[in-house]
């Protein structure tokens, strides 16, 4: 079958197995190129098949030889649909791990539910025995409770509306746009999706099944950003979720689950759940521009890799901020950096965004998601979209 992208506002629906194992393998080359981190050796990664979640699985396997176990929530072709990116990009990494001689093992299911954290413990026992290493990075728009309860996570203000610029990235048109406020419940809701609650019922039933290693690390991430994406983000629904995975992280460290919780802030980059956040991809675009110029533009790979290899296992231990948070933000925050990012923000309009904004890397790194637009892939040439996770066909 040849496949083409079809964008549906802020998603493909199809996605390229090829494309998507050629850029597992090039996150893979990346990897290998900055050499050994002396890191974790048994790894569990929930939400492992795309962005941070998937780089971080990644860098633990190739930069620091470790087993790893990813919970992922994706689908595979059904006749003429093609998988999700995630489904492809996690057969493409298995592939890659069995390679190397490298232990990778996916459970594929709703990571909040009760029996995917049973039949991860379940894996975990029969083949690791214990993990040393615990990821969480989740972006879900939804959850289910064991009663059949759905909380939705909204991506609003709190307190008053907020108007600012945002881009169509489809006609690079400039519009004003107005984020109305969440209300408490939509507010209670969102921090009950991407706070820090499943987080802890993950780390609570590894550790009593006795499946978590004595002072293993678990680790999640955030965002913060500057001043003009605060109303929406840091001081937005998502930024209440976000406090809660902050104090979470210090519960967990203070309790006697004998754990190091750490939360790291990571950079603004395009993956499937950033491009739904209003006002952030015009930030996005603004920011690829002044960071490519400087650079110091990073993808999820060389943020997590250098995450691995300098904050959190480097001589010196994590190296964390007064709030006990991990910046992988810190490039991106420089003032010479956001002085430039607040200018341009000022002066932007339909007239100047070609110059002032970077689109066009925004819908490569867009489309690469899908495994599109990647370099060295014939996208001319019939492929087989049916394409097996070892690990779940061997079950
Ligand atoms: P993403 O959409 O690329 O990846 C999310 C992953 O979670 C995917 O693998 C998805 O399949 C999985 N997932 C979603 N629901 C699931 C479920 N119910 N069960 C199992 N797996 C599920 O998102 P991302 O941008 O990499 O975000 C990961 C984390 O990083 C989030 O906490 C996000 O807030 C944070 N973060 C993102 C950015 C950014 O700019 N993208 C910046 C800083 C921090």
């Amino acid at each position: 079958m040849i496949i083409e992208p079809k964008i549906r506002g802020f998603i493909c629906t199809t996605s390229h197995p090829v494309g998507c194992e050629e850029n597992v393998r090039r996150q893979i080359a990346y990897v290998k190129k900055q050499g050994k981190t002396n890191g974790p050796k048994k790894v569990l990664v929930i939400g492992a098949s795309a962005g941070y979640g998937l780089s971080s699985r990644i860098e633990a396997a190739f930069g620091c030889g470790a087993a790893t176990i990813g919970v992922i929530f994706d689908k595979p072709a059904s006749g003429k649909r093609t998988g999700t990116a995630g489904w492809y990009n996690t057969a493409a990494f298995e592939k890659c791990a069995a390679e190397e001689g490298l232990y990778a093992k996916t459970i594929n299911g709703d990571a909040f539910s009760k029996a995917v954290k049973e039949e991860t413990i379940a894996l975990i026992r029969k083949d690791l025995g214990q993990v040393d290493m615990v990821v969480y990075s989740l972006a879900a728009p939804r959850r289910a409770m064991e009663d059949g309860t759905v909380y939705s996570s909204v991506l609003k203000t709190t307190g008053e509306a907020y108007t600012n610029k945002t881009i169509d990235l489809k006609t690079r048109t400039i519009s004003d746009v107005t984020i109305e406020p969440a209300t408490e419940e939509e507010i209670h809701n969102t921090v009950k999706v991407m706070g820090g609650e499943d987080w802890e019922d993950w780390i609570r039933a590894l550790r009593s099944a006795g499946v978590l290693a004595q002072g293993a690390i678990t680790l999640a991430y955030s965002y913060i950003g500057p001043q003009l994406t605060h109303p929406m983000y840091y001081d937005g629904s998502i930024g209440a979720a976000k406090q809660h995975l902050y104090e979470t992280a210090r519960r967990l460290t203070a309790s006697d689950l004998d754990v190091q919780a750490y939360v790291s802030v990571n950079k603004a980059l395009v993956t499937q759940s950033s491009a739904a956040i209003p006002i952030v991809p015009l930030y996005i675009s603004i920011l690829y521009k002044i960071m490519k110029k400087a650079g110091t533009h990073e993808g999820c790979i060389q943020q997590m890799e250098r995450l691995f290899r300098e904050k959190l296992f480097g001589s010196q231990g994590p190296v964390v901020d007064e709030n006990q948070l991990v910046r992988m933000d810190d490039w991106e925050m420089r003032e010479e950096i956001q002085q430039e990012v607040s200018q341009d923000w000022e002066s932007v309009d339909t007239a100047t965004v070609q110059s002032l904004c970077d689109i066009d890397g925004y819908w490569e790194d867009f489309y690469q998601i899908f495994g599109f637009a990647v370099p060295g892939v014939d996208y001319d040439a019939d492929v087989e979209i049916q394409v097996d996770i070892p690990s779940i066909s061997a079950q």
